[in-house]
């Protein structure tokens, strides 16, 4: 007798925690996931730096699922799924195939947003992807290089300017890392520039840093960034970016800020897939596309497809908001769908809805400095808070080589003044617009038919993810 099929679209953290919970179950998995690794998003900010190297954060899927004998993992970007067929067509590198499947998780994470401006991904990368923080550690170090050789000091200056756009956690790491560079670990090594003349400016629409974290956190973050020299614009509204610079409006008016290198830190969208399944299933969306769920993370009429992490819309009924798009969310959901699948197979009574367990969050700001915000009454900032980010991070780290080689990058970078990373090669700096351009087929099924820009809302997403859509 064949076993209970299940899919899983994506091998994020909530893709892979719910196989994980499959994996004494008596069924057929097929992982679909459209790259061959799973990838630690909260570091990439390092790989983009020059801290770690890609491999670190981006361990194999077949390596981290190896011995789980249930799992058939294939390579491919999920187009569309016949949900009345229980058929999901995939676009693979060069073929295409279909997966059948008795039950659906889907966990297909996040994708830029740039708010209905798109156009700007050109010129300001985002980091989502491996992709995206290769292209900007080859700009960021490339920009160096590039003041260097100016003779006009105008110039030297637009290669020397740095901009961060989002000021939630991945913008400030950002920021703070670049700053960092800027003043520990590059000067003596140019003979035509002074890193540490480098301007590295932080901007949001908000009003505050880190505003998720709450007013004394975001106090002491700002703090801490004006003392590594970052720059920082709040309530600052970015109209327009373009080769050489970024337009901003703010109450001291227009104002244009001559810059070569530029990140996106700024917003997040549902990638397309979940607007198809909204369409496929009748399922409500939310502003910024994510499918609004069951209390037991199923989508509203079909029990046998659940939704996770990033790409669901859940109320918490203990603060009356969506849960944030966390990793926590992620594998504490892959977690329950995982055992909500056995418990079905058991047929046992349907159990309690998904309870979110938060159990906080934090941002580096450089090195030996953090926040750390746990429960309603615990925060902490400085080099405590930083020490726990790095135990939780190495924690949360996939395989031991991994942990072991990211621990062995930090003492470089953070006990030295080393950065062991700093290749880029032109490939890394131009060829994935290229490959866009001249109709690589697999990147345009992952990119193509995104959701209609003016659905896109800042106002439900979270402020510390960034993605992609180029
Ligand atoms: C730069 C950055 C920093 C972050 N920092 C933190 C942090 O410090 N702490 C924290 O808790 N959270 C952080 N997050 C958020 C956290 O990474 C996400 O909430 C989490 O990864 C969501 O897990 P997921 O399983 O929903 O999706 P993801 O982990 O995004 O996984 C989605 C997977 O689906 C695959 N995929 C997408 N579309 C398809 C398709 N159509 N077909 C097949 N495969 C597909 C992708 O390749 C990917 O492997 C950060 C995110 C970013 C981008």
């Amino acid at each position: 007798m064949q076993r209970h099929r299940v899919a899983v679209i994506g091998a994020g953290f909530g893709g892979l925690f719910a196989i994980k919970a499959l994996r004494n179950a008596n069924v057929d998995i097929t992982l679909i996931n459209g790259t061959a690794y799973h990838l630690f998003q909260p570091l990439l900010y390092q790989v983009a730096t020059g801290v770690l190297s890609e491999g670190e954060i981006a361990p194999p899927i077949r390596e981290v699922l190896r011995g789980q004998e249930n799992v058939d993992v294939k390579l491919g970007w999920a187009e569309s799924v016949d949900t009345d067929n229980k058929i999901i067509s995939v676009a693979g590198p060069g073929i295409n195939y279909t997966v059948e499947y008795d039950t659906l998780i889907v966990a297909a994470g996040a994708s830029q947003s740039y708010f209905g401006n798109d156009h700007f991904a050109d010129n300001a990368p985002g980091m989502k992807s491996i992709d995206d923080a290769l292209e900007l550690r080859a700009k960021i170090f490339g920009a160096f290089e590039i003041a260097d050789l100016q003779e006009d000091d105008e110039a030297k200056e637009r290669w020397l300017t740095f901009v961060v756009v989002g000021a939630g956690p991945t913008g400030v790491e950002m920021a703070g890392q670049i700053a960092e560079l800027a003043h520990r670990n590059l000067p003596g090594q140019y003979k035509h520039i002074d890193p540490r003349r480098a301007r590295i400016i932080l901007i949001d629409a908000v009003g505050a840093v880190l505003n998720t974290f709450g007013d004394h956190l975001s106090t002491r973050a700002l703090a801490q960034l004006h003392k590594m020299g970052v720059e920082v614009e709040l309530n600052t509204k970015v109209v327009n970016v373009d080769r050489t610079g970024i337009e901003v409006e703010s109450e001291r008016g227009h104002q244009r800020i001559p810059s070569m290198t530029k990140v996106w830190a700024a917003g997040v969208s549902a990638p397309p897939l979940a607007r198809k399944i909204a369409a496929a299933t009748g399922a409500e969306v939310d502003r910024a596309g994510r499918i609004m769920v069951n209390p037991d993370l199923t989508v509203p009429g079909h029990p046998e497809i659940f939704v996770l992490g990033d790409m669901m819309n859940l109320n918490d009924p203990s603060t009356g908001r969506p849960l944030p798009g966390v990793a926590q969310v992620a594998i504490q959901g892959g977690k329950y769908a995982g055992q909500t699948i056995k418990g079905r197979l058991r047929r046992k009574p349907p159990g309690e809805p998904f309870k979110y367990f938060d159990k906080g969050s934090m941002a580096t700001i450089s090195r030996f400095s953090a926040v750390a915000s746990i429960g309603s009454k615990i925060r902490l900032a400085g080099f405590f808070a930083w020490v726990m980010w790095l135990v939780v991070h190495v924690f949360y780290l996939v395989g031991f080589k991994n942990r072991f080689t990211t621990v062995l990058h930090w003492a470089v970078s953070f006990l030295g003044r080393g950065r062991s990373e700093r290749v880029a090669t032109e490939q890394q700096a131009f060829a994935r617009k290229a490959m866009y351009e001249y109709g690589n087929p697999f990147e345009r099924a992952r990119l193509d038919d995104a959701p209609p820009a003016d659905e896109i809302s800042t106002t439900q997403v979270e402020p510390e993810k960034v993605s992609a859509k180029r």
